[in-house]
């Protein structure tokens, strides 16, 4: 069930998951699918949305990077004070059953599809879970993802701290090439930065391959009123007809990879 009035739900517990990136738990049956997102409203501040990294059907978790004043101002608040909620809003990835899925996550991408990966394990689907940063401090979700028996992980570091030195569409491509004569089978889930999941993008029209994509852009409303998220040229709102998209509708989108809007509408490059 989709909530629009705000739900003023109490901070139920939160934990820190890298250097940089804290998960608040709400305790709260919020009937989310992977790549969902809420809308977190804080009185007096504003309101942004932030993807579900982990639902389990009691309660749900966001993980949250502290960038500007809307997540630092949450970083400020203790367990037991209320936030308000909406959602969830948007299109999911899609889950589907005996296929191979390989995810690739950037920085706070990795809670979704950490999410993703738990739900595949009722679909008998196989997961390479590859996961980028830019040092072995922001890595996100490896112990969890390490603990599903259908996932292999694979990690990659800008600066070789960890796993492979380079970016995680390298490890990417090689698995591609890899499965080739399976390539039917596989599905290729990304959500990150958007130079990445561009990659992610052309890795998936070279190997002709299917693939979901989470695209980000500023969202104001969250349930398709404002057409802030709109893109060029197609205009579909990324709050309803995304965050997910697939690649036909990925290669539609003339601006992806290129640039993006800031909240007062103006086009800022890649
Ligand atoms: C569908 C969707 C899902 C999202 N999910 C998450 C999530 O799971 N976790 C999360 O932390 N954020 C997520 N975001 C981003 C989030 O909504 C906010 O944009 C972010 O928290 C910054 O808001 P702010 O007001 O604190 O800072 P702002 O004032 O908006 O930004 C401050 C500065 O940081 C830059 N910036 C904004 N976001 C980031 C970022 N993530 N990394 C680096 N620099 C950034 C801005 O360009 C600006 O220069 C999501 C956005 C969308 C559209």
């Amino acid at each position: 069930m989709r909530h629009d009035s705000p739900l003023m739900l109490p901070i139920a517990k939160v934990t820190q998951e890298n250097s940089s990136v804290k998960t608040f738990w709400f305790d709260f049956a919020l009937q989310s699918h992977p790549g969902q997102f809420v809308m977190l409203w804080i009185p007096g501040v504003d309101q942004k949305p932030f993807s579900i990294a982990y639902d389990d059907g009691r309660r749900f978790g966001l993980s949250i990077f502290a960038v500007g004043p809307h997540s630092k101002k949450l970083f400020d608040h203790a367990v037991g004070e209320r936030v308000g909620v909406t959602g969830p809003y948007g299109n999911p990835f899609s889950v589907q059953k005996n296929r191979h899925y390989i995810t690739v996550a950037g920085g706070y991408g990795a809670g979704p599809l950490g999410f993703l990966a738990e739900r595949l394990e009722e679909t008998c689907s196989t997961v390479d879970f590859c996961i980028g940063a830019r040092t072995s401090d922001l890595l996100l979700f490896e112990k969890l993802a390490k603990k599903l028996s259908h996932v292999t992980v694979h990690v990659a570091t800008d600066d070789g701290s960890r796993g492979h030195h380079g970016y995680v569409t390298d490890i990417v491509r090689e698995l591609l090439e890899k499965k080739n004569k399976q390539k039917k089978d596989t599905i290729l889930s990304a959500c990150g930065p958007e130079l990445m999941e561009k990659a992610v993008l052309n890795l998936a029209n070279e190997f002709n391959v299917d693939c979901d994509i989470s695209i980000e852009r500023y969202m104001k409303c969250g349930v398709g009123i404002c057409g802030q998220c709109c893109v060029d040229d197609s205009g579909i709102r990324l709050c309803t007809e995304g965050p997910v998209v697939n690649r036909k509708t990925a290669n539609t989108i003339v601006e992806f990879g290129k640039y993006h809007r800031d909240k007062t509408g103006k086009k800022i490059d890649y």
